[in-house]
């Protein structure tokens, strides 16, 4: 996976963990186990880190895709995107560099990686 798209994924792993940290159901359940608000303190610190090393462009086209899907970022499984279950071009390979653009799928707009 690319660096520019891992980081993208990480970022959207954060996340889905403070989205589950809120959820007042997931709430109580995390806190009988122990994990107390410093848990999300942590979670919104690694969130911000991480937000610094993403350039604005990849953190523009990922904001855009996560107003329309919970995940932005999905895999690829035999040039079948996994997001919307759309067969890719054969065009698209996973030769990327870090200058081209984000790869994303050209039906549903989220960004891919290959599995
Ligand atoms: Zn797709």
């Amino acid at each position: 996976m690319s660096d520019r798209v891992q980081k993208l994924a990480q970022l959207q792993d954060l996340e889905l963990m403070i989205r589950e940290v809120q959820d007042p159901a997931s709430k109580e359940q995390e806190e009988a186990l122990g994990f107390s608000v410093g848990g999300l303190e942590q979670l919104e610190k690694a969130r911000e880190k991480l937000i610094k090393q993403i350039p604005g462009q990849d953190l523009r086209v990922y904001w855009r895709i996560r107003r329309r899907y919970e995940r932005a970022v999905v895999p690829i499984l035999n040039r079948i995107c996994l997001g919307c279950f759309q067969e890719l071009p054969t065009s698209r390979t996973r030769a990327f560099t870090d200058s081209d653009p984000l790869p994303t799928c050209e039906s549903c707009g989220r960004v891919l990686y290959w599995l």
